[in-house]
């Protein structure tokens, strides 16, 4: 299996890299803009142009210019792009044209080699030739003018990035294909059209992703639920797009570990890499069906643990939040933690708590069932008929409200998407449904289907 690419934005500062990395990922953010807090200061985000998604990371946010001065900060952000992407877009500036900064940042790339895209980045507006023309002495292929305010040449540019790798990426993933469904006869038996539908249902390995700051105890955790015999399996050579698997079985189900950074040595390209990659944390919950964020019982929640938290609800996946080293605590202060953890994670309610000792192999099993559950939540199958009976329950309990001379009307809905459930709600007027009565029908949906440990998106289409 092949992680998502991963598209590292990288130039002197003001050049429109945030601006770049907003538009690259604007549908995204979308999506976790209630919870607040979350959004601020993302710098790492899943893009998508057409039907190609991908990772992007905008170097510029790693961290605050430290007082060691620019060109040193600058110079250690790209080495970190460089080492944790596929591909590189180096900014650069028409307006206020070449400086010192872009040739150190050239320089740099020239030497390292990384997979270069050069993006000349302010030409709304200007002749394309005259935007790029000083930019060719950088040495770094033809330059791509661009405006990433307006998104002129943005997604030209994507598709050149994500062309220049050579594995046939952009062939092998397809976007999820819209499928019609007819309105269903509601007129005909329940068994009838439960006839009509799709009922397979395969009970694939659970492929699981274990993530979590440094040292919240995941290696351990993972020596819990593997045995020794599995640490060889981190030390195989990967580049850095084939995601690293490890089978095993417990209590007679299968699970597939994928490897977040970390839990393996990294290559050698660049010694300032830590041992901790949000990168390689995001690719591995983009690879998984469900996540276990684990938590430390010893220390405060961290900006760190909220990132991967918002990460986690952005790719929809389902999760098990675990609470590790709880052995370590004093009786009387578990409650408290235990409060003050649910607390600052209540966005994440569609989730199951759990304390554990990784170390001492308490609470694990309960831990795996909760993934389990999850799992199968994630992959629930809902029939038509079922949806709408239930649609139906829901309006006639608290009418969607009217809005002007219209009253939104729901006929019937089916089931979307898996991993997280999507369900598809059919009828008119449904554009002027507000936010607020979509999540009154998610939260009962959840509560019929008894939905634990998976998000559960909610769309409305209208046939007119
Ligand atoms: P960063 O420091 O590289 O992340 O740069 P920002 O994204 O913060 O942008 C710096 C400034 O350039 C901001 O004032 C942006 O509004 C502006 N900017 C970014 N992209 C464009 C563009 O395509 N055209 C123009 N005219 N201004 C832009
Ligand atoms: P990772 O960086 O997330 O892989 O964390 P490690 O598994 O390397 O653990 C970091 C440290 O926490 C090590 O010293 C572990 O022994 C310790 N640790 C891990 N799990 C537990 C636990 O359940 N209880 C206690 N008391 N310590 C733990």
């Amino acid at each position: 299996m092949k992680f998502k690419p991963v598209v590292a934005l990288v130039g002197r500062p003001n050049v429109g890299k945030s601006t770049l990395f907003n538009r690259l990922t604007r549908s995204r953010a979308a999506l976790v803009a209630d919870y607040s807090g979350l959004t601020r200061d993302r710098h790492y985000g899943e893009g998508r142009v057409g039907d190609y998604p991908f990772l992007v990371i905008d170097t510029g946010g790693f961290e605050p210019v430290a007082k060691t001065g620019i060109l040193k900060e600058m110079a250690r952000q790209t080495e970190q792009a460089i080492a944790e992407s596929d591909v590189v877009i180096f900014l650069v500036d028409a307006r206020a044209g070449i400086n010192a900064h872009d040739h150190e940042i050239a320089h740099m790339l020239r030497r390292a080699g990384p997979k270069v895209v050069l993006a000349v980045n302010k030409a709304e507006g200007m002749n394309a030739g005259q935007a790029s023309a000083e930019f060719h002495e950088l040495g770094l292929g033809t330059p791509h003018p661009i405006s990433s305010a307006h998104g002129d040449g943005v997604v030209d540019l994507i598709e050149e990035a994500l062309s220049q790798l050579e594995n046939p990426y952009i062939q092998s993933v397809s976007a999820e294909p819209e499928t019609e469904v007819p309105e269903p006869d509601l007129e005909l038996e329940e068994s009838e059209l439960e006839e009509q539908e799709e009922t397979v249902f395969t009970d694939h390995r659970i492929k699981l992703a274990i993530v979590g700051r440094p040292n919240v105890g995941k290696s351990t955790l993972i020596n819990t639920l593997m045995g020794e015999e599995r640490v060889i399996a981190f030390d195989m050579p990967g580049t850095t797009r084939d995601a690293i698997e490890i089978d095993f079985e417990r209590n007679g189900k299968k699970y597939t570990l994928i490897d977040t950074a970390g839990l393996r040595k990294r290559g050698k390209v660049f010694e300032s890499v830590e041992k901790f990659s949000v990168i390689k944390t995001l690719q591995a919950i983009e690879a998984s069906n469900v996540v276990l964020l684990l938590l430390d019982a010893q220390s405060e929640i961290s900006d760190q643990d909220a990132h991967i938290a918002g990460f986690i609800l952005e790719s929809g996946r389902a999760l098990v939040v675990a609470i590790n080293k709880w052995d370590g605590l004093d009786a009387d202060k578990r409650e408290w933690i235990q409060r003050e953890f649910e607390r600052k994670l209540r966005f994440l309610t569609f989730a199951k708590m759990h304390t554990i000792s990784a170390l001492k192999g308490q609470g694990v099993n309960a831990l795996l069932k909760s993934v389990n559950e999850a799992h199968a939540a994630a992959f629930i199958k809902l029939s038509t008929p079922k949806l709408t009976r239930e649609l139906h329950a829901a309006v006639e309990q608290q009418q969607p409200p009217r809005k002007g001379i219209f009253r939104p009307k729901m006929r019937y809905a089916h089931q979307g998407g898996q991993n997280p459930p999507l369900i598809i709600v059919h009828g008119n007027a449904l554009d002027t449904v507000p936010e607020s009565y979509r999540r009154y029908l998610e939260s009962r949906m959840r509560k019929v289907f008894n939905l634990s440990g998976t998000p559960l998106r909610i769309e409305f289409k209208s046939s007119h």
